[in-house]
């Protein structure tokens, strides 16, 4: 254990400590920075009927803020933007006593994001959510209107990575549908989770329309069998498989985000100055710890060598620390650090070669692990297989783009991928050949800044998109109607049946389908 953790105070409780109960009955947990190991507050595990006492204010509350207009759910938003920007230094100060991550992380991952996020929908959601009138191809005696309506009350549950934006980007997209909200944040990462509420509070949202619910996995194992219109989850495989089941049983949609083991192809023609900066950018920024953040890279054999020298050279530049100037943060909490080691070991273990970090930093007290590049790594490790959410670069050397391809695509996970090459064409072919919800070429992780882009996993990664227009459209329930344009006494297929009818109704499917200029009609 590095000098500077108290004794008697296990890592496993550094983070998040369980307290006795409470006259209340609820249980407490003791948070402390994962940077320095100091307290920074406590807070009471919610349970169902704290939960239930939420939804019905949420119900209560939903179906006036339903009735306002998209330009008055808008100016929320708009003020609380200007709450953020008001209160930036203090938010920035909470994000990072919670989660350890450098200053400027906190600005351009949380805060900057989130804003960006509220006005984009505040701005966008009338044009988005319009009713729209499709033309019809065959039934030209009816009008078609698609509409978005609110669901209801929809049950936000969220990450510790980043706390803030992963909690209001959701949240914007819910309340702007005409939805009233239920965030329960990370236990790890509560402090975050209070300041969107204040955030909202102090822009005026009227009483009931968000409603926060601070716990554990007991409170969010609440929510999901509360009685909500939607869950939209953010989170581990393990618990979103938990979630959908939940889900399932109750037969109400959900949205899950959940991990990714983003693989990075480097082709031959690549701009290699670029790709390394960007692969150690991917692999380490919030230490790793970010769902699209790169975690295997696959550089064809002709430059894997400079492609690694690059790597190890930008590395060696990073400071990692908790006070000051610094690149790198802290890791959340101690069971990431854990998995990382382990995973690490693993690798040794297994022949992979260190060239850069692999161990936890031992200048520092609190929760750090050295940024870490493996070579000769290969897809029997567990650093190649599992996602690590740590800051660990494994490079490992292949033939070709296709043997790169292949190995891409043998993975659980779907979420993000990025392919570096300087013929942009063959990089987007690339990108569109490999198993995953979004790639970026030349570039990595952006995927989720890109507000426009639907994004979301395939394979174990999540099911459903948020973000842009599909993401806003997920917190509605899609109605349609059909309009009659003509009138009349009847319609041609209602009764009477025939012999005469039936065997026209064959002539004209005859004509539609079996004619070209049926075709050409239909
Ligand atoms: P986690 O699954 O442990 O927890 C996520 C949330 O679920 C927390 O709020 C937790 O309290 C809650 N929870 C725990 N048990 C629950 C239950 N039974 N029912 C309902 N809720 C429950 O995940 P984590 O460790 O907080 O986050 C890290 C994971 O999140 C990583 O796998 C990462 O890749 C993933 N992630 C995905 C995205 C994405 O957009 N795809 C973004 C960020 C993080």
């Amino acid at each position: 254990m590095p000098p500077g953790i108290p004794a008697g105070l296990g890592v496993e409780m550094a983070v998040v400590e369980p307290l006795q109960q409470t006259g209340t009955g609820r249980r407490r947990l003791r948070l402390s920075n994962p940077a320095t190991l100091e307290p920074i507050g406590e807070i009471e595990v919610q349970g169902a009927s704290d939960v239930q006492a939420a939804l019905e204010r949420a119900r209560k509350a939903q179906p006036a803020w339903a009735a306002l207009s998209f330009e008055e759910r808008g100016s929320y938003l708009a003020r609380a933007v200007r709450v953020i920007l008001d209160r930036q230094d203090e938010f920035t100060r909470v994000i990072v006593s919670e989660t350890g991550k450098p200053a400027m992380e906190a600005v351009t991952a949380e805060l900057l994001t989130s804003c960006d996020a509220l006005q984009f929908y505040a701005k966008r959601a009338k044009r988005i959510l319009r009713q729209r009138r499709i033309p019809l191809h065959l039934l030209k005696t009816k009008k078609l209107f698609v509409s978005y309506k609110p669901m209801g009350v929809v049950g936000i549950i969220t990450p510790w990575n980043f706390p803030f934006s992963l909690s209001i980007n959701p949240t914007a997209q819910a309340l702007m549908a005409g939805n009233a909200v239920l965030l329960k944040p990370s236990e790890v990462t509560p402090f975050s989770g209070k300041l969107v509420e204040e955030v909202f509070s102090a822009a005026g949202l009227p009483e009931g329309v968000f409603n926060l619910v601070l716990g554990d996995g007991e409170t969010g194992g609440a929510l999901v069998e509360a009685g909500v219109d939607k869950i939209s989850f953010t989170g581990s495989v393990r618990t979103g498989r938990k979630v959908a089941e939940s889900c399932g049983r109750n037969l109400i949609p959900c949205t899950l985000e959940l991990g990714g083991k983003d693989p990075m192809v480097v082709c031959g023609d690549a701009d290699l100055e670029r790709a390394a900066r960007g692969a150690v950018f991917g692999a380490f920024t919030n230490s790793g710890q970010v769902c699209t953040s790169t975690e295997r890279v696959y550089v064809v054999d002709e430059v894997a060598e400079e492609f690694t020298r690059r790597c190890v050279e930008e590395t060696a530049k990073l400071r990692q620390g908790a006070a000051g100037e610094f690149d790198v943060g802290a890791i959340i909490w101690p069971q990431q650090l854990e998995i990382i080691q382990s995973q690490v070991q693993d690798a040794v273990q297994k022949g992979a070669r260190v060239l850069a970090g692999g161990q936890r930093n031992p200048r520092e007290a609190g929760l750090f692990y050295e940024p870490t590049i493996l070579s000769d790594v290969s897809h029997d490790m567990a650093v190649m297989r599992d996602e690590t959410f740590g800051p660990v670069l494994p490079i490992m050397r292949v033939a070709d783009e296709e043997e790169a391809l292949r190995l891409a695509n043998d993975s659980s996970y779907g979420l993000n991928a990025n392919v570096w090459t300087r013929n942009k064409h063959k990089g987007t072919e690339l990108a569109r050949a490999i198993e995953s919800g979004c790639v970026v070429v030349n570039d990595c992780m952006i995927t989720y800044g890109v507000t426009e882009s639907p994004f979301g996993g395939v394979k174990s990664s999540g099911i459903g998109r948020v973000n842009g227009e599909m993401g806003l459209r997920s917190y509605c329930h899609t109605q349609s109607i059909v309009v009659d344009r003509l009138g009349g006494r009847s319609e041609p297929l209602w009764y009477p049946y025939s012999e005469r009818k039936l065997s026209m109704i064959k002539r004209l499917m005859r004509f539609l389908w079996g004619t070209s200029l049926g075709r050409w009609l239909s």
